[in-house]
């Protein structure tokens, strides 16, 4: 049997959303995105929501609306997507990598309070996997610094912390809908914020720095320039699609949470024989079953597995090269020696197959392969 990584939930509203929406003039902002903005206020009752092109662009919507300026740091951690670090770049900025905690693969805070200094303007965290930084922790360690907390949440729709939604409790929050991530429209994202006034700003942002919104709700007769901006809003064709993901969310969660659920109850041998270390979820955190991971203590076992694997049709990944290690990270002046969990973690973790085309009979057969491949003594 194959295992493939990725598979994207069909849910059963979209095509007759998306027939629907091809009748249309297809306006920014229509019908659609109107549902889909109802809907999501369900999910997130305190924030305001706007919906972009991606996730980077949302990122870059929160980083243009915070007006750094040369020399101002943002600190995030160097296991990541290129995205926020690109955001800081493009925004005037300058990035501050950060290692990561062994445990969770999140922001390291040691480290934080480390780097964190009078030059902050704000710090970028990563909630991998879709399991939550410990945000009361680096909630205090900003407003100490006077710093802005960003919530990365690409991978955190469906997921909280302490029972509220990833991505609402800083002061912005951003999601991916990439084909990648549990709720997908091809691309797209979402911004999240509960302040108002940031709100009117990423507004503007979002389309070419203008009030067109204004204009566009009758409460401007035109719409002018006003800061800088970008053409980031998602269009209507995503917006009917990722209604119908939305509605499916619940479902789309239980599915995968429950694969995770099994792969955790199924690998827990592998730790007692010291081969490597399945994800940790701390109390605080009740993730959404976007990724189920292991770390290996060895390089080489982490290597072996996902190839043996390959050759059955099983398939694994690594994740991130850490931004520290890459090319980019290097003419930043980063060396890869100096952010070590960084390094072993891509060098150790491995990322099982989790969707929602799985079931019970597709989870056990992987972890009893990587059971039977880390058990053999002329195995891996
Ligand atoms: C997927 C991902 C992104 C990028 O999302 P896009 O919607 O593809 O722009 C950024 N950050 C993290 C942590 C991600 O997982």
């Amino acid at each position: 049997m194959k295992v493939t990584f990725y598979q994207r939930f069909h849910g059963e509203t979209e095509q007759n959303y998306i027939r629907d929406c091809l009748s249309s003039n297809l306006e920014t902002d229509g019908f659609f995105m109107q549902k889909l903005l109802g809907v999501t206020k369900k999910l997130y009752p305190d924030s305001f929501a706007l919906f972009t092109t991606s996730c980077t662009l949302a990122l870059e919507t929160v980083m243009g609306c915070l007006e750094l300026n040369a020399g101002d740091e943002v600190l995030l951690p160097s296991f990541n997507f290129p995205s926020a670090a690109n955001a800081v770049l493009r925004a005037g900025g300058r990035p501050v990598l950060c290692d990561i905690d062994p445990l969770t693969q999140n922001l390291s805070l040691e480290d934080v309070k480390n780097r964190i200094s009078k030059r902050t303007k704000a710090v970028v965290a990563v909630h991998y996997g879709g399991v939550a930084c410990p945000m009361e922790e680096l909630n205090r360690l900003c407003r100490e610094a006077g710093a802005v907390l960003i919530e990365d949440a690409a991978q955190g729709i469906g997921a909280f912390y302490q029972g509220i939604p990833l991505g609402t409790l800083g002061d912005y929050g951003t999601v991916s809908f990439h084909h990648t991530k549990n709720l997908t429209c091809g691309e797209g994202g979402l911004m999240l914020t509960r302040q108002e006034g940031a709100y009117h700003r990423a507004q503007q942002y979002r389309l070419h720095g203008t009030n067109r919104t204004m204009y566009l709700n009758g409460e401007a007769d035109r719409y002018t320039w006003n800061m800088p901006g970008s053409c980031a809003a998602l269009g209507e064709p995503a917006a009917a699609l990722l209604l119908s993901q939305m509605e499916s969310l619940d479902e789309i969660t239980r599915i995968r949470t429950r694969i995770m659920e099994q792969y955790m109850e199924f690998l827990e041998p592998l730790e007692r024989q010291g081969i490597g270390r399945r994800m940790v979820i701390p109390d605080y955190a009740r993730p959404n079953g976007h990724i189920f991971y292991l770390r290996f203590e060895q390089p080489r076992q982490c290597r072996a597995v996902r190839e043996r694997l390959a050759e059955e049709g099983i398939d694994c990944k690594s994740h991130y090269v850490p931004l520290h290690v890459s090319p980019m990270g290097q003419k930043l002046g980063y060396k890869p020696e100096d952010l070590p969990e960084s390094y072993r973690c891509y060098q150790t973790l491995l990322r099982l197959p989790v969707h929602t085309g799985m079931n019970q009979e597709a989870a056990e057969l992987v972890a009893g392969r990587i059971m039977e491949l880390c058990s053999r003594k002329k195995g891996v």
